[in-house]
Parts: structure tokens; C-alpha cells; sequence
């Protein structure tokens, strides 16, 4: 079956992202209520603002759902913001993630708006040439739990991607340029997740078994 993949869509560069998934072919949609979560079968949270966009997870009854589908095993990406938002541990974020992953992220590690930069970056799983890297307001990720893999360091060794289980966190944007292969690093992932045989569950609740 092919994958339906959501976008967070309350705050930030959603569009963007809905956009990239259409261009290989992946069954995209934009995400604002529980209807819409349900139906995902995985989900990325887009750059923004991550205080506007914790916000607004509490408001729309997005917060405790998103966090259960996640733990149950739903395939999410975090870009920026969003990788804020999966982080257990933010120092810096005035209200609560969702608090899924089991790193620590420092927001806007690099400075302001006007220290925004881009790299070229190799990342592990993605073949080929470095991937064009996009930093705007970028968080970095820090004391990775013992289940995190790092995937993309800066030459300083400050770490920009990583991933743990069901869970990806980009300090960078890959939906701002035109190269597309972390967003199917994603849909892998997505795939995976569809195909594995279902685990046994730690909380009830929203679980859903796929044939
Ligand atoms: N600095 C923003 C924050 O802390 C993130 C910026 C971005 O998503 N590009 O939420």
C-alpha cells in the first residue's frame, strides 16, 4: 500500500515540504486536526517557530495524540523547529515539546536570522554527493541518547541530523532546495514501518494495525 504522509500544518514551511513529497509521487496532505493524524502513516513537523507551533498543538488537541502515535511507532521528521519539538530535553523552549527523542537541542545555536548559512553535507544513509544544507535560525542536537545514531555532523563535530528508531531530526531545511533525497530517506522509513509486523504496544489507545 502506498503511504499516506502528513505535514504538520499550523505554523511554518509546511507548503514546502507537501510540495516535495508530491514530486515523488507520495500521497501528501496537510495536517490540522485528529482526523488528519489518524490517517497518517507517517508525519513530518516543518521549520517555523517551535514556541508558535507548541503553541498550537495544545490548542488544536494535537499534543498528547501526536506523542502517542509517535511512541506507538509512527515514522515522524522533525526539520528545524520541528526537530525542536521531537527533543526531550530544550533548554530554551518557554513550554513543552512533544519530547520524543532522546536528545537535548540547543534553539537558534548559531546566532540570528542574519547568521543563517549553507553547507555541503554528507549524511549517513543518503549515497551520492553531500546534500546542500540550508540553516535558518538552526537549533543543534546534543547528548544523543544511547538509541540515537548521529547522521550529519559539522566540520566543528556539532551535530545536524539524527535519527532513532521511528524518529529523524534535521537541524536543516532539505525542503528548501531542490534535492530531494532526505525526504525519501523519509518515505523509507515510512515504507519500513508499514511493512514491519505490528510490536507489541507499551500504552493503548490509538494504535492501528495495518493489514
Ligand atoms: N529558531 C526557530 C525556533 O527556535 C527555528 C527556525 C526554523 O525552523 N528555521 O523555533
Amino acid at each position: 500500500m502506498d503511504p499516506r504522509i502528513g505535514v504538520l500544518a499550523l505554523q511554518g514551511d509546511f507548503r514546502e515540504h507537501v510540495d516535495t513529497l508530491r514530486a515523488l509521487n507520495v500521497d501528501a496532505f496537510e495536517v490540522r486536526t485528529l482526523a488528519q493524524l489518524d490517517t497518517c502513516d507517517g508525519l513530518i513537523l516543518p521549520g517555523g517557530e517551535s514556541t508558535t507551533i507548541a503553541r498550537l498543538l495544545i490548542a488544536f488537541d494535537l499534543l498528547e495524540p501526536l506523542r502517542a502515535r509517535i511512541r506507538s511507532g509512527m515514522p515522524v521528521w522533525g526539520t528545524c523547529a520541528g526537530a525542536i519539538l521531537l527533543a526531550k530535553r530544550v533548554p530554551q523552549l518557554d513550554r513543552p515539546p512533544v519530547g520524543v527523542m532522546d536528545i537535548t537541542v540547543d534553539r537558534n545555536a548559531f546566532g540570528r536570522q542574519i547568521d543563517s548559512f549553507e553547507a555541503e553535507l554528507n549524511v549517513r544513509e543518503i549515497e551520492g554527493a553531500p546534500i546542500h544544507a540550508v540553516f535558518i535560525r538552526a537549533p543543534v542536537l546534543r547528548d544523543l541518547g544511547k538509541n540515537v545514531e548521529a547522521l550529519c555532523t559539522l566540520g566543528d563535530g556539532r551535530i545536524v541530523a539524527c535519527r532513532e528508531q521511528n524518529m529523524l531530526a534535521t537541524s536543516f531545511h532539505p525542503e528548501l532546495t531542490g534535492d530531494h533525497r532526505m525526504h525519501e530517506l523519509f518515505v523509507r522509513m515510512v515504507r519500513e514501518a508499514m511493512g514491519a509486523p505490528a510490536k507489541p504496544r507499551a500504552r493503548a489507545g490509538t494504535t492501528r494495525s495495518r493489514a
